[in-house]
């Protein structure tokens, strides 16, 4: 069989990429860089009646431009469909990026992120469907999935409803580094979050008739740091992470603004992970039970403690593909037939991956090129990039 990524136009796939880097879009503003693609597909052949957004960004609980944008491209040989999946949204730290060449690389000015996290796989994609295309080439019916607010929460991924798909057996997702790179599997999170309300009193004159929201807090979070359930966590039950980012108070201000004033609230909130997502929401239980006790230990001059409410939920399931499952496969030989060598990774960060499985559909993420992401030193390494091109065109034509 001929290796039909040789149909690879080089030069055009990294004029995609240049040009959708340079079209801002972070997350939650995805209208301008999915106008690019739209006209990017149109000018390579895919009839517009083909090109269409679901109705995602009404169920995202944040303001959001568009919904996901949703290819579909006839068959030219009978077959299961395939999905190709990445991510429209930046992060907010690419705004105002200029990109430009330099060597075998296209980088920022310094001042602000690229966004080839994931731009270089919304350039694939579009170059999967122009070499399909250009070249005739015989591929099994194909969907293309551009989501949105992917780097504020998978939210695209997530409100997805799976029924516009057309029924992909598997999904392809560009979202990765390296061309050797396969990720068939990822954590999930849990996102937890306590409020303590104490009683303000002066801290001079009265301070055993308060009771210290911030104390509570920080007790809270020692006793779960001394019962194992920070950083990194490993019981006999599973392993995972967590972390606290916020500790403060109403509306994004400070817990307390006195310091003659007992305070009497605050807010803490962190995250929890792990590969099972029972252990996930085993560590934020573990959360709510040093919270308690922290509650119990704080109390004022007549025995009475603050209210504590803890409350969790999930942020995105976690998931491992079957090492022997089609998709997996599948990506092996395509990376073979470049004579790369497969690398099987799990991923400790969620992606649009951990959401599309959960919708039914086992997807692969594979790497084309970003580097250094979320940083001003991000930059696309463009033989990376060429290569995920390769395997996306190999993606779509190797035989069932
Ligand atoms: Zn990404």
């Amino acid at each position: 069989m001929s290796n039909t990524s040789q149909h690879l136009d080089v030069a055009a796939a990294e004029e995609h990429l240049m040009r959708f880097l340079s079209v801002e879009g972070v997350t939650g503003h995805e209208a301008n860089i999915a106008a690019a693609v739209t006209d990017a597909l149109q000018k390579v052949g895919v009839p517009a009646s083909a090109i269409r957004f679901d109705d995602a960004n009404k169920r995202i609980p944040l303001p959001t431009e568009t919904g996901n944008l949703i290819v579909d491209i006839p068959g030219t040989r009978p077959g299961p469909r395939l999905l190709f999946s990445t991510h429209l949204d930046t992060v907010p730290l690419c705004a105002g990026a200029r990109p430009r060449r330099e060597g075998d690389r296209i980088v920022s000015d310094g001042t602000t992120a690229l966004g080839g996290d994931a731009r270089t796989g919304v350039a694939v994609l579009v170059v999967v469907a122009e070499t399909l295309i250009k070249h005739k080439l015989p591929h099994p019916p194909i969907t293309l999935l551009f989501t949105v607010r992917e780097e504020s929460g998978l939210h695209g991924a997530r409100e997805l409803n799976p029924a516009e798909l057309g029924g992909p057996v598997m999904c392809i997702n560009v979202d990765g580094q390296s061309a050797s790179d396969l990720i068939i599997g990822a954590v999930g999170q849990e996102n937890w979050e306590v409020e303590i309300r104490g009683r303000a009193s002066h801290a001079g004159v009265a301070p055993d008739k308060g009771i210290s929201a911030t104390m509570v807090g920080a007790m809270g979070l020692a006793e779960a740091k001394r019962a194992g359930w920070f950083g990194k966590v490993v019981k006999d039950d599973g392993r995972g992470t967590s972390n606290v980012g916020i500790f403060g108070g109403k509306d994004g201000k400070p817990a307390g603004d006195a310091t003659n004033v007992v305070t009497d609230y605050a807010f803490i909130r962190g995250e929890a992970r792990s590969p099972e997502a029972a252990f996930a929401k085993q560590i934020a239980e573990g959360y709510k039970e040093a919270f308690g006790k922290a509650k119990a230990a704080v109390v004022d001059h007549e025995g009475d403690t603050a209210e504590v409410s803890f409350s969790y939920a999930t942020s995105y399931p976690p998931f491992r593909l079957d090492e022997d499952s089609a998709v997996v496969g599948r990506a092996t030989r395509a990376l073979k037939a470049l004579g790369i060598e497969p690398n099987l990774l799990f991923s400790n960060g969620g992606l649009d991956a951990n959401w599309l499985d959960k919708h039914g559909i086992p997807t692969i993420t594979i790497g084309a090129g970003q580097a250094e992401i979320h940083t001003i030193k991000e930059y696309v390494n463009l033989p990376e990039f060429e290569k995920g091109c390769r395997i996306g065109v190999l993606m779509a034509t190797l035989e069932d």
